[in-house]
């Protein structure tokens, strides 16, 4: 089992599989993105490899994301590699959703266990507004293509934005108490040139949770209060589904984060919201061998940092959220 220094076991790969995307999210990306060439990014050889490392290292559980996972044309492929590597429990991914009305039932053939999809808004014009160019009416037909394909529980993400979408806060909320999803709210991050947005526009989970309480009633909190993987998860009395909040910046989760990121360029990055990184591709194509790789992956993830560094006015600067993964 992979471990860093602080004793936390490392088992849960997140993938990320491109930093092109179908949308523009306004707080991911800025409009004119310029995305790697096609040859920077890990090629499915590679990606098959490193994996399978991960894999070997008592990885467990991998999460495909992007950019946008779906636009890979070998998805499909990807998904049943990973999901038939030894030791692995769970393969799933984060998507916008916008291409799982044709892919939800391959994917899940393929082995894919479960999907988050992204959806800010309920209402079409403001989610246009934020994704810049996304037709909602996909969305929705890809929720119900994954639920048809039982990648289940389905849970949406959505971003609040101050002075955006905040109006819009119950209304998802709302959406669990006739289906059985879970909504998660996750706090706007600053990575990157989108740092400052993020900073500017940022709604806290207190607020959200609050503005719930005034306009609907108050979530009642499950667990007593402690986190399900990263979020804290509440119900509304006799409610289908569950809300969840992931409050990275005004509550961090450190003890218990048990992830580690492998970007689509092929490095390895160590926490969300820090810059530390190792590169694994260019000793990979340099010719290093698959022990040399462990080996380098091993030492990498003791160094894992504890936590990030927000509170003191450090903010990650090398990489857009789309050149991660989330
Ligand atoms: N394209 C896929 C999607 O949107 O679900 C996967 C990649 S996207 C980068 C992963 C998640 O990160 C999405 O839920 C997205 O809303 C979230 N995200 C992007 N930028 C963010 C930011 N600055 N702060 C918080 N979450 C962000
Ligand atoms: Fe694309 Fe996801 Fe970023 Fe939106 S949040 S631009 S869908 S990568």
């Amino acid at each position: 089992m992979a471990a860093d220094v602080f004793g936390r076991t490392l088992n849960y790969l997140r993938v990320s599989l491109t930093d092109r995307c179908n949308l523009r999210c306004i707080y991911c990306m800025p409009e004119q993105m310029n995305f790697k060439p096609r040859e920077a990014l890990l090629q499915t050889n590679e990606l098959f490899l490193l994996t399978r490392l991960f894999a070997e290292l008592g990885f467990s559980k991998f999460r495909l994301t992007g950019g946008e996972p779906t636009v890979r044309r070998d998805i499909v492929e990807i998904v049943r590699h990973a999901a038939q590597l030894p030791g692995v429990r769970e393969v799933s991914m984060t998507t916008n959703g916008l291409r799982l009305k044709t892919l939800a039932e391959p994917l899940a053939e393929a082995g894919l266990k479960r999907v988050n999809i992204s959806l800010d808004s309920p209402d079409p014009k403001q989610f246009r507004e934020i994704t810049r160019q996304g037709n909602i009416s996909k969305v929705w037909q890809g929720i119900e293509a994954a639920e048809r394909a039982g990648l289940t529980p389905i849970k949406l993400n959505a971003v609040i934005i101050r002075g955006c979408n905040d109006d819009m806060i119950t209304d998802l909320a709302k959406l669990t108490l006739i289906h059985p999803w879970q909504v998660r709210f996750i706090e706007l991050m600053p990575l990157g040139e989108m740092a400052p947005f993020a900073q500017h526009y940022l709604v806290s989970e207190h607020e959200m949770r609050k503005r719930i309480a005034a306009q609907y009633i108050p979530l009642e909190p499950l667990n007593d209060g402690n986190l399900d993987g990263e979020a804290r998860l509440y119900r509304f009395p006799g409610a289908l589904g569950t809300v969840g909040f992931i409050s990275s910046v005004s509550q961090p989760f450190y003890a218990s984060c048990n992830r580690i990121r492998l970007t689509a360029d092929g490095v390895l990055r160590l926490c969300l919201l820090q810059d530390q990184e190792v590169d694994l591709l260019s000793p990979l194509r340099a010719g290093a061998s698959q022990e040399e790789l462990s080996q380098m992956i091993i030492e990498a993830l003791r160094r894992k940092p504890w936590g990030h560094n927000l509170h003191h006015n450090v903010v990650p600067v090398s990489r857009m959220m789309s050149q991660i993964g989330g």
